[in-house]
């Protein structure tokens, strides 16, 4: 086994998987309204195709799978795929992100299927704003879901919160609240100028300090663990159940240490999320490409991971050059 290391030494053990391009939410930052274009049913990864990637990915090095999207919920037979992909020998780590909105129905069988843990994305605790955040769901699907998800022993839940100036950052001691008498993991993300352009040309960058600041009026945040926790550096309040986590992609990236490759539902593997560029995978696939070519895909994709991006605070991109 060679292992997949790319031109900064960093070694990829990571691969994210996203099953479809569709989703039950709009949220603001992410999507127009209207919605954006479906890919055609052939141009979407089958999970045979899915599974074979994976395979070669394991023979590589890759131990971690997280399955996303669009909202992998929506995508038909998706529990088939994390059953798949949890007998894979080799995968040590394997985990989704949804919105939440299906999961009360999910959580189950997806745990039954060899889903270790789960995180939910949820932007506000405010039943009318997390409508004019998400313009469809509801939030009480959302609450429902994690319940369901802590009852099946989907272990650990996280709450992932994408704290933006204006929107939520009001509602940052609410959600931190959660992590007091339940086991429930929040983290806060920054926002990044990312998804759907209208929003990001607004200043809706919170940082993590200001966060932490906020968060003193519930007491001292002690260091803490929590599994799979990735860039996010764990706390805790003293008498807590859960924690609390920051990822801080803007104000202090983690680019030395990522160890992350992205495959979209269209079967192209991105070396970064700020990457334009895609390695089809795919299309090879498809015309019969077995191991030797794959990995030499593989070897492209890491060729482009960039030492670190270049996004900064204002949201604007420093000069590639030395920045
Ligand atoms: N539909 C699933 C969900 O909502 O979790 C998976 C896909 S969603 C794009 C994955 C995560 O990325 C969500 O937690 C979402 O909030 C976060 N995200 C999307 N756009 C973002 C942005 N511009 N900045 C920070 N996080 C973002």
């Amino acid at each position: 086994m060679k292992p997949l290391i790319d031109s900064y030494n960093r070694k990829i053990s990571y691969l994210r998987v996203s099953v479809t391009d569709r989703c039950n939410l709009r949220c603001i930052y992410c999507m127009p309204s209207e919605g954006i274009k479906p890919l055609r049913h052939e141009d979407i990864l089958r999970f045979e195709e899915v599974e074979e990637i994976v395979r070669y990915g394991i023979d590589w090095g890759i131990d971690k799978v997280r399955i996303t999207g669009g909202e992998p919920l929506v995508r038909k037979g998706v529990v088939y795929l994390v059953e798949t992909l949890a007998n894979l020998e080799g995968i040590r780590d394997l985990s989704m992100t949804t919105n939440g909105i299906l999961l009360k129905d999910y959580a189950r069988d997806l745990k039954n299927a060899g889903l270790q843990r789960i995180n939910v994305s949820l932007d506000s605790l405010n039943a009318d704003k997390f409508q004019r955040i998400a313009k469809v769901g509801k939030l009480s699907l959302v609450l429902d879901g994690i319940e369901e998800a802590l009852k099946r022993g989907l272990e650990p839940v996280k709450i992932n919160v994408v704290a933006m100036k204006g929107i939520n950052d009001d509602e940052v001691l609410d959600f931190a609240k959660m992590s007091l008498d339940r086991l429930l993991h929040i983290r806060f993300i920054e926002y990044m100028p990312l998804g759907y352009k209208g929003f990001a040309k607004e200043d809706r960058f919170f940082p993590t300090s200001q966060i932490k600041e906020r968060l003193k009026e519930l007491g001292e945040l002690i260091p803490a663990e929590v599994r799979g926790a990735g860039p996010a550096k764990p706390f805790r309040f003293k008498k807590s159940s859960g924690t609390i986590g920051f990822i801080t992609p803007i104000s202090k990236h983690f680019c030395a240490t990522c160890n992350r490759l992205r495959l979209t539902a269209d079967g192209k593997l991105y070396p970064c999320l700020f990457s334009d560029y895609g390695v089809d995978i795919k299309g090879p696939l498809r015309s019969g490409a077995g191991s030797k070519e794959i990995r030499e895909l593989f070897e492209e994709a890491l060729k482009n991971k960039p030492k670190k991006h270049f996004i900064k605070e204002n949201n604007q991109v420093m000069s590639k050059i030395g920045g």
